[in-house]
């Protein structure tokens, strides 16, 4: 035998007698995660006494097991499904001991359900599969971590390549997971998502954005999506005032990944456009491209989408186009106005100074501790209109305003930890004028 070889068995072997583990030096940790009792795809963080953090995510045909390989020692586990949405996160202290896997059950609880209370569905319009140059996260487990971050409608938005589209759709047609098939044409004159994709949209250096807008139209794109429209680089709002900017498109992104100063750039952008009449949507997405860093994590921002009916993707899409959406972090926002009787999306015709109702609950799930809202702001043509100081995880507001012009309303709130959130606007026409 050759004497590699054998060194190489017994390298296996010895690994094998320690633990059964694959990977040298460590045990196998095995954590069965439930919501209210169901087992659910999770994420799990382990963080050693040494710092070192890794991240696991059950596979996607096995929801409710996330198998890791620990060394020895000490480790926190953070343990999370839709963790500042929908339920908290679960920390659990652990010791992993030579020779011994480990097991232990993690129970989550659902705080609140903006589907089941409201109608709001979610999705993160914005993420990556390794198919994109960049990104990481197999197709297939992109769903997993979708299922985990507690989306209710799945997406992949890879650069210029529908490549991932085939393990994505079949890993999500097994668990019965809607999907929406994007990707993110990734030009020099900006990057732009369509929403849904039947094929490619192909670079080329000579295309401009009209004709990548009428090419991913032809290939089924209901809605286009303004990526970091004022990233300093691939920011698509550089371009306006310029012969090649067009103004066809339909989303915005508000929020991309952590919120940051090109964030409220794209606001204040949004804001003038909304005053000039355009009624883009706004919308929240992770741009997450790596399912084991902790730097982005998918459907950190994401959009919440209010369905009258049953939840498919073209309803989803129908009900996003029409505006009818808020995107965040963590609060949720539902912000009606005229009692309950108008919606985000919608256009109101009132007389001048007739009376202008706006109404919002607003709730906070605590994502890693307890945690509060802070304070809500409603917007009137990009400003300030009226302020509320809140306490608690849970609120309700309401104001009433006598425009005498044609205008929006929107809705704004963020949370103790910086978390927020935003309201697509309500419209008002002001009649005979
Ligand atoms: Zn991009």
């Amino acid at each position: 035998m050759n004497k590699f070889i054998a060194l190489a068995i017994g390298a296996v072997a010895a690994v094998l007698a320690v633990g059964g583990s694959l990977v040298p030096g460590t045990e196998e940790v095995l954590v069965r995660v439930t919501l209210d009792g169901q087992p659910v795809d999770a994420m799990v963080v382990a963080t050693s006494a040494n710092g070192r953090t890794q991240i696991a995510y059950n596979e996607v045909r096995q929801p409710g097991l996330v198998r890791l390989a620990l060394a020895p020692g000490s480790h926190i586990l953070r343990v999370e499904h839709g963790a500042g949405f929908t339920s908290a996160a679960v920390e659990r202290g652990i010791t992993v001991y030579r020779g011994r896997p480990l097991e232990l059950s993690v129970n989550l609880t659902q705080v609140f359900s903006p589907a089941e209370s409201w109608g709001y569905y979610s999705a993160d319009l914005h993420i990556h599969s390794s198919a994109s140059w960049d990104g990481f996260t197999p197709p297939n487990q992109l769903v997993a971590v979708q299922l985990a971050a507690g989306l209710d409608v799945g997406c992949i938005t890879d650069h210029n390549t529908i490549a991932g589209h085939g393990p994505f759709a079949s890993a999500a047609r097994n668990r019965g997971f809607p999907v929406i098939l994007s990707e993110e044409i990734t030009s020099l004159d900006g990057h732009w998502n369509a929403f849904p994709l039947n094929s490619a949209v192909d670079y080329s250096l000579r295309k401009t954005p009209s004709d990548y807008f009428a090419e991913a139209r032809a290939a089924g794109a209901q809605l286009i999506q303004a990526c970091h429209p004022m990233h300093p680089l691939f920011g698509y709002f550089l371009l306006q005032g310029r012969p090649k900017y067009d103004d066809t498109f339909d989303l915005v992104e508000i929020y991309n990944g952590e919120y940051s100063r090109d964030d409220a750039r794209t606001i204040e952008r949004l804001y003038k456009l909304w005053n000039e009449g355009y009624r883009y949507v706004a919308v929240g997405v992770s741009d997450d491209h790596n399912w084991r860093a902790l730097t982005t994590q998918a459907g950190r921002a994401r959009t919440y989408v209010l369905l009258e009916g049953e939840l498919t993707v073209e309803s989803w899409l129908e009900a996003l186009g029409a505006g009818r959406a808020y995107a965040s972090y963590g609060p949720h926002v539902n912000f009606t106005a005229q009692a309950g009787s108008a919606l985000p999306g919608d256009t109101v015709t009132l007389t001048a100074g007739e009376a202008f109702e706006l109404a919002a609950e607003l709730v906070l799930v605590p994502r890693y501790d307890q945690r509060e809202l802070r304070r809500a702001w409603i917007i009137r043509n990009g400003e300030v209109a009226s302020e509320f100081e809140l306490v608690g995880d849970r609120a309700e507001i309401s104001w009433t305003d006598r425009p005498t012009a044609d205008g929006w309303y929107a809705l704004a709130v963020v949370a103790d930890d910086g978390d927020r959130a935003h309201s697509n606007p309500i419209w008002v026409e002001i009649s005979g004028e």
